[in-house]
């Protein structure tokens, strides 16, 4: 990506494709030609916030360029081999160490620094690309009877070591052949398709349904995480994630209507009504389950009306954090209707996305200090509204009067331009920076109101206790009750221990101060020694007999996936 030349100093950022079958081409996140390197007064901040001078980035570490070479023998017989060959074609099969590695690693950091650092542990034994539900559960029945692990691989960007392979055996993965439409119904407003479907396909596929489906109006899925790109409907679903417009559509289990998994006991459906009284809610128990119940096959999504030149965009500047937290919540609370996209940056936060906005040092940027605004004090808020032209409408005129009411000055809707911008593109900037040894990360977790500002405290002064930290924070997704607090944590640091022990102490850090371990990243094998302490041990058993119930020989996502083989020295308990 071509950003304005640097005036002074720039490092030679790496803006190459990665080497075929290299360790690089695994670890990149997104499209292998795509680079984003940051603006100049962004890599002055970083250059200044951590003391590293020129000569610093003279010299790249660690880049992964190097072809994947491991020895890790497939362990399974010939003879489950060759029946699992035979169940999915030979061309959807592979014992190819590239193919083994590629599945077993997401985009967790920790999964990042091992591919740079050539470190390739719990891979499968063979990877299987399925075509259709019918081999999905042939391959599952198979393997229940064979006690063979099962693990699946859906657009691979979890960030909790979600598709690991800690136990060896099969990988399904579904995102190169499981990814078709089973059927749009434009009447209950629905749209079913295979779980391996990407995030752009699907958007596709709706905002064209009257071509695609003679439907009479376009429509999108609602659903927009960060990831958006490289991640598909079944990984969304298990591990009820959230867009990043969830305020107005909902996280992932509000869009979710009915879903089938394929799972060790046999095909398990959950209700197709809208909503319904007949005992707890199946959709519930498997949204989430992460691989650990069963292979999630098809899935009927709730469908909305695609109507963009509705919105309604606007941003914010807030004196204070706390002016910018209490008119948050008087609109999450306000009962006129919830923008779409909304989110507020900490001082912090906002330093930085001043600079990665173009706002610092310009006009604007005189002006806010002209009336008031100060550096490291200032909060930013953008966002904007979906859904019919009247009801965007009502709920940005009452946004402008909150805002208004908590002092905020208005900076139109050209910042959140910005945003939309880099919205799917800033993730390229962990990539390039890691190339000199700076690392990016992020945490989240879910938050009450009256419980946001103490877990924002708690969570910034761990981070901060590290020298050389960035750690900037906002509030996304949010409702009348809370939202979710979401860290971005930026320093020099390469090494794999030193950045366990950081990480372990920031989840703490979290439960300590009452927050859920995860909003929509999920649990993983990386959350996984938190979750107990966090739900509780009676409320951890019903998970647990969940477990024994749909995989009684432990075969689904073993080796840790929701805390569940733990033993109880590796279980955190903080609480
Ligand atoms: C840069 C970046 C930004 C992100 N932003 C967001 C965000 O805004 N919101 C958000 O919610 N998340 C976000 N994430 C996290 C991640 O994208 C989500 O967890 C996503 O939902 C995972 O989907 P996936 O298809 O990539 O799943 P995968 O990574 O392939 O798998 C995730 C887990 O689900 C299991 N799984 C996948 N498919 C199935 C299936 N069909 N049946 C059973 N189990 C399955 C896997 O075994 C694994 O345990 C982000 C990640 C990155 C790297």
């Amino acid at each position: 990506m071509s950003t304005k030349p640097y005036k002074d100093f720039s490092p030679e950022w790496y803006q190459e494709t990665a080497p075929n079958r290299s360790y690089r081409s695994i670890l990149k996140w997104g499209d292998p030609n795509f680079h984003k390197i940051p603006k100049e007064k962004l890599f002055k901040l970083v250059k200044a916030e951590f003391g590293l001078t020129d000569e610093y980035f003279q010299q790249k570490r660690e880049m992964g360029l190097e072809e994947v070479k491991y020895d890790i023998p497939s362990k399974l017989p010939k003879e489950q081999l060759d029946a699992l060959k035979t169940m999915v074609g030979e061309k959807n099969y592979s014992i190819d160490d590239y193919d083994r590695l590629q599945v077993a690693y997401g985009q967790t950091m920790l999964d990042l620094m091992r591919l740079r650092k050539h470190i390739v542990e719990n891979v499968p034994d063979v990877v299987l690309y399925p075509d259709n539900k019918d081999q999905i559960e042939k391959v599952v029945a198979y393997c229940a009877k064979n006690k063979i692990n099962v693990y699946v691989y859906g657009g691979g960007s979890s960030v909790t070591r979600g598709t690991e392979c800690m136990k060896g055996g099969v990988s399904l993965n579904l995102q190169r052949n499981f990814n078709k439409v089973i059927e749009f119904n434009e009447i209950n407003q629905t749209i079913t398709v295979e779980s391996g479907m990407m995030g752009p396909t699907l958007e596709k596929i709706l905002n064209n349904a009257k071509e695609n489906f003679n439907a009479k109006q376009a429509y999108t899925c609602g659903h927009f995480p960060q990831s958006f790109e490289y991640s598909a409907v079944g990984g969304w679903v298990v591990t009820r994630g959230a867009g990043q417009n969830s305020t107005y559509y909902g996280k992932i289990e509000d869009i979710v209507l009915y879903q089938e998994y394929s799972t060790p006991i046999g095909n398990i459906k959950t209700d197709r009504t809208p909503r319904s009284a007949c005992g707890p809610s199946l959709d519930h128990i498997m949204m989430g389950s992460e691989g650990a119940f069963g292979v999630l096959t098809h899935v009927t999504l709730r469908i909305f009306k695609y109507q963009p030149e509705n919105r309604y965009k606007f941003s914010y500047m807030f004196k204070t954090w706390d002016d910018a937290m209490t008119a948050v919540r008087e609109v999450m609370q306000g009962e006129f209707g919830l923008p779409s996209v909304f989110r507020v940056s900490d001082q912090e936060e906002t330093q930085m996305m001043m600079r990665m906005y173009g706002i610092t040092d310009s006009p604007l940027d005189s002006l806010l200090k002209f009336k008031g605004f100060k550096d490291y004090e200032k909060c930013l808020l953008l966002g904007f509204t979906d859904g019919e032209k009247q009801y965007g409408k009502n709920v940005y005129k009452n946004i402008r009067r909150v805002c208004k009411k908590y002092g905020a000055m208005s900076l139109t809707g050209f910042v959140t331009k910005s945003w939309e911008h880099g919205r799917f593109t800033d993730p390229y900037l962990r990539d390039t920076l890691q190339d000199f040894g700076i690392m990016i990360d992020t945490l989240e977790c879910s938050v009450n109101w009256d419980n946001m500002e103490q877990v924002h405290v708690d969570v910034r002064k761990y981070c901060k206790a590290r020298p050389k930290t960035i750690c900037t924070t906002h509030i996304s997704h949010m409702y009348p009750q809370g939202g979710n607090l979401y860290f971005i944590f930026i320093t020099p640091l390469t090494e794999l221990d030193e950045f366990k022990a950081y990480h372990k102490g920031i989840l703490d850090a979290i439960q300590r101060s009452g927050a859920a371990i995860s909003h929509h990243h999920g649990i993983g094998k990386l959350f996984a020694p938190w979750l107990e302490g966090y739900i509780g041990k009676k409320e951890m058993g019903a998970i647990a007999a969940l477990k024994n119930y749909f995989d009684p020989d432990n075969i689904m996502n073993a080796g840790g996936t929701l805390g569940l083989d733990l033993t109880e020295k590796q279980k955190v308990f903080t609480k």
